[in-house]
């Protein structure tokens, strides 16, 4: 089900345009509009969960299959030898902006822990 004011679920839906880097029946990732590192990609399920907090157990496939896809871009990217982060913001105290479900998946630079 799509919310009809979610932006990501209008990208998921080609309603507004995004730099997409793979899709298929289940899942889009698209270049992160203000990247914070040389790569940064949205993963996000076409479906609207609003975070992990809502996830229920039919969420777990499409879970495992974006970790699987974010494998597959991160080879794409060139990324996968030096290494990645994958993020998902969780409310308020992650600093969570959209609320749709979604992955960063972010490389290409040494990236300092722990985050801010
Ligand atoms: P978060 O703060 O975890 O909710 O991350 C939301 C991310 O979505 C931010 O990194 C934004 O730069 C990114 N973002 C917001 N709108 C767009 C858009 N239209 N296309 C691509 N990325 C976007
Ligand atoms: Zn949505």
């Amino acid at each position: 089900m799509a919310d009809k004011d979610c932006i990501f679920c209008k990208i998921a839906r080609h309603k507004i345009p995004s730099k997409i880097v793979y899709e298929d029946e289940d899942i889009i990732a698209f270049r992160d509009i203000d990247p914070k590192a040389p790569v940064h990609i949205i993963l996000i399920p076409k479906t609207h969960i609003p975070s992990i907090k809502e996830l229920i157990e039919t969420d777990e496939k499409i879970i495992g299959k974006i970790h699987r896809i974010s494998q597959k871009i991160a080879e794409d990217e060139s990324i996968a030898q030096s290494g990645f982060r994958i993020v998902a913001n969780t409310g308020p105290d992650a600093g969570q902006a959209v609320a749709h479900l979604h992955f960063h998946l972010i490389g290409g630079r040494k990236l300092s822990w722990p985050p801010g």
